[in-house]
């Protein structure tokens, strides 16, 4: 597990004040687990951050009253009431703090939460706040992008060791879990997600479930799982053939595609480069080939805390790149009837260009 460097909390919260500060509000009250997390070091599941220029408080009922202690020592505790809720301390500390217009996570919260919190503190202005803290977490620190690297590590060498016993007759479900059971054994905490494996035609829907069909020599097999490790996710989808494709010819166009497509767009990330410009490259390719119409996703998204943050790469991202900024990287073709191909490595954009964090091969034929 990676240490969290000292200072890396205060220096985190001096960037959040920062941002209050520019959006004139005066506290932000963070209920996103994944932003909890990053902006007080807790790893429990359950608490309330509220951050104001001066004072940073931390709700918490009485399973994590010692968690809390141990784990946040930048933080003053605010203890909820046994039995209680966090409207019930909510009033005190806004009255504690002093601050009248007060920021809630409107990507997060949902309108009952916020209707019970305005009716706990009527005296405040509640403010909606977008992507505060998730644009904080897209950049990442070195000590990050070591924990970021370690489970890519893992996750890279369980599923080779998972795919040398992979057979044909075998489910779909059988070899999800023997790629779950193997990162376990390698010292996962847990599957970043649940781990899809979709063997030929199921494979044309691209988040099919594992079932039960059962694996089938020469038939495309789209394997996407990850690892977490150290509460930081890897991600990777390979696409593999147990012996030689049944259908050569399209089996490798369509490989090779996806695969020409993903080389080009990784070779094209640097610092600077919009998330739509690096998805255009993939996509361009794609459609010059003729299946423009077969990849209907974005080609990537950040990794971290969470599976899916910013940023991404997709048409509905406008904003640059910036070094230390770690994305997936994985177009795909679906054609229904048939099957799917999709290739995902996961990237660090560092100052002069990007380093591929992952290092599992890409020779489909196992
Ligand atoms: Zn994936
Ligand atoms: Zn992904």
């Amino acid at each position: 597990m990676v240490e969290r460097p000292n200072g890396i909390i205060p220096s985190r919260l001096a960037e959040v004040r920062e941002l209050l500060r520019q959006n004139e509000v005066d506290a932000l009250l963070v209920s996103q687990p994944e932003n909890r997390g990053y902006l007080s070091g807790f790893t429990g599941s359950t608490g309330w951050l509220l951050i104001s220029a001066e004072r940073a408080l931390f709700a918490a009922d009485f399973r994590y009253y010692e968690q809390v202690e141990l784990e946040c020592p930048d933080f003053e505790l605010v203890k909820l009431p046994f039995g209680g809720g966090f409207t019930d301390v909510l009033a005190a500390m806004v009255q504690q703090t002093g601050v009248r217009r007060l920021g809630f996570e409107a990507d997060h919260a949902t309108f009952a939460n916020v209707q019970d919190w305005s009716k706990a503190a009527p005296d405040c202005e509640w403010m909606a706040s977008k992507g505060l803290v998730t644009g904080l977490r897209a950049v990442k620190d070195a000590s990050e992008i070591a924990a970021i690297r370690a489970a890519v590590k893992l996750g890279d060498e369980a599923l080779a060791a998972a795919l040398a016993q992979a057979r044909p007759g075998m489910t779909e479900l059988e070899l999800a879990w023997l790629i779950e059971s193997t990162m376990r054994t390698h010292g996962a905490e847990a599957a970043a997600f649940e781990i899809l494996v979709s063997c030929g035609p199921n494979g044309a829907r691209p988040h099919a479930r594992a079932g039960e069909t059962r694996l089938v020599a020469g038939e495309p097999i789209v394997i996407d799982m990850g690892a977490r490790l150290g509460h930081y996710n890897s991600d990777l989808t390979r696409t593999v053939c147990l012996g030689q494709p049944n259908n050569p010819d399209k089996f490798w166009t369509i490989y090779n595609t996806v695969l020409r497509a993903q080389l080009a767009a990784e070779a094209a990330l640097r610092p600077g480069i919009t998330g739509k410009a690096a998805d255009a490259v993939a996509r361009d390719l794609i459609g010059e080939a003729g299946f423009g119409d077969y990849f209907g996703h974005g080609l990537g998204h950040g990794v971290g805390l969470a599976v899916h943050e910013e940023p991404r790469l997709s048409r509905l991202n406008e904003s640059p790149l910036a070094p230390g900024n770690v994305v997936t990287v994985e177009p795909g073709i679906y054609l229904p009837g048939w099957g799917g191909v999709r290739i995902e490595d996961m990237a660090v954009i560092t100052e002069n260009g990007v380093e591929i964090l992952t290092t599992a091969p890409k020779e489909p034929i196992i």
